[in-house]
């Protein structure tokens, strides 16, 4: 079953417009449809109701990106593996180069270009990156085995995801960030992002997972 046999048999099961083409809708209605199962009591239908989104979990890119994927949490990882996806459908490869990053990671990373040599590459300390939290990840753009630092095909991508329904960090204000993409919580809502943040730290404080 290719990925658009699988949106397709979502749509279907969804009763939207059946085009096996991934909109927001689709999509959203598959992280619409786990939240719930994680969240409220488990239906008679859920097993079979949520085997296409098992089915395109399994639905792997290549090896390079399916390692940062898996360290995505599950509801995040059919997102990025879909942008891998659409952007080939477009002509343009990526691949998803960075995933979860741990709060020593991140303050790792924030030391580059102030206390460690090299640029700077963020400004987010440990627990103040979505990353943080497997809900965020980072693509490159190659051209053959070439990685592309700067490439108008960024952009593109940034619109390709934005339809898929993820943020993008192209749209960032402080801090442009054209490879970054990340899911945002249902709860989190029109939330601040310091806001949103805020949570998720307590959220992974008390055990509680981004989505749950
Ligand atoms: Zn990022």
């Amino acid at each position: 079953m290719d990925l658009s046999e699988i949106i397709s048999a979502v749509q279907k099961a969804l009763g939207v417009e059946v085009d096996g083409t991934a909109g927001p809708e689709t999509w959203n209605a598959i992280y619409d449809r786990i939240c719930r199962r994680k969240a409220g009591p488990r239906r008679k239908t859920a097993e079979a109701e949520s085997a296409p989104v098992r089915e395109g979990a399994r639905n792997r890119v290549d090896d390079r990106s399916e390692k940062a994927i898996t360290t995505l949490l599950p509801q995040a990882q059919p997102y990025a593996r879909a942008l891998v996806k659409k952007a080939a459908q477009h002509g343009i490869t990526i691949k998803v180069i960075a995933g979860l990053r741990t709060y020593e990671d991140q303050n790792e990373l924030f030391a580059q270009g102030r206390t460690k040599p090299g640029r700077i590459v963020t400004n987010a300390r440990g627990g103040y990156s979505n990353h943080n939290f497997g809900i965020a990840f980072d693509v490159g753009v190659f051209e053959g085995p070439n990685y592309l630092d700067e490439s108008p095909k960024y952009k593109a991508v940034g619109a390709l995801g934005m339809d898929l329904g993820l943020e993008w960090g192209g749209n960032w204000k402080t801090f442009v960030d054209e490879p970054h993409f990340q899911l945002r919580p249902k709860w989190a809502g029109d939330m601040k992002e310091s806001v949103m943040l805020a949570e998720l730290r307590t959220r992974k404080d008390s055990g509680n997972g981004a989505y749950a």
